[in-house]
């Protein structure tokens, strides 16, 4: 996709469903790929420590995901089509998985939460295989990537808050062949 510049951030010019249809087909053909849907708070940190810059660039898509990045682009003459969200992909991803019996690893929120993000998967996405899910209250991160590497599932989501959710990715993305997408406070709100 062709980018846009906002806040020293390359956005992809592109619709949800287009984007959608490229996510899915780079599931289909095993590609590694890095999501990154940035709101304006993102931008903002992003454009005040360079170390999470320089890691949110080496992500494959970043979507605008708060209409201040529409805003800004728009001041710039060049306007992004719509706003793309963590959580309208993660639950258009899930939809997908489920009607294609695709897998998904699940990381982060709290133990409670993710208990109960469980019983929603189950009935709202029942054909999505659930490859494994672990709370994001963790110590170390070796346990949780080499069953992330051992399952292979089509797609992590990780749900840590930013930058520990970019920075996560970043260092592990290379121990899957799928999907890795940040997704901030989407847990909670599946879970209810
Ligand atoms: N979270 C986590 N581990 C941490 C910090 C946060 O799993 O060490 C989870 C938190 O429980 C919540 C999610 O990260 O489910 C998003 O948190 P927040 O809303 O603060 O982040 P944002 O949506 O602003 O990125």
């Amino acid at each position: 996709f062709p980018t846009v510049t906002v806040l020293d951030i390359p956005f992809v010019k592109t619709t949800a469903d287009e984007l959608l249809k490229v996510l899915k087909q780079r599931i289909v053909d095993q590609q590694n790929t890095f999501v990154v849907t940035a709101n304006p708070e993102i931008a903002m940190y992003a454009h005040d420590h360079p170390d999470y810059r320089d890691l949110i660039h080496t992500a494959d898509f970043i979507t605008p995901d708060g209409v201040g990045i529409l805003d800004g682009a728009k001041i710039l003459k060049q306007p992004l089509p719509e706003r793309i969200t963590g959580f309208d992909t993660l639950e258009a991803l899930l939809n997908w998985a489920s009607d294609n019996h695709r897998s998904a690893y699940f990381v982060g929120a709290k133990p409670v939460v993710i208990a109960q993000l469980k019983r929603v998967l189950d009935v709202q996405f029942p054909g999505l295989v659930i490859a494994g899910m672990h709370d994001g209250y963790f110590e170390d991160d070796a346990e949780i990537i080499a069953d992330i590497a051992d399952k292979q599932p089509d797609m992590v989501f990780a749900a840590l808050g930013f930058p520990k959710q970019e920075r996560f990715i970043n260092a592990h993305r290379h121990t899957t062949k799928g999907l890795w997408m940040g997704v901030g406070g989407s847990f909670d709100v599946l879970a209810g």
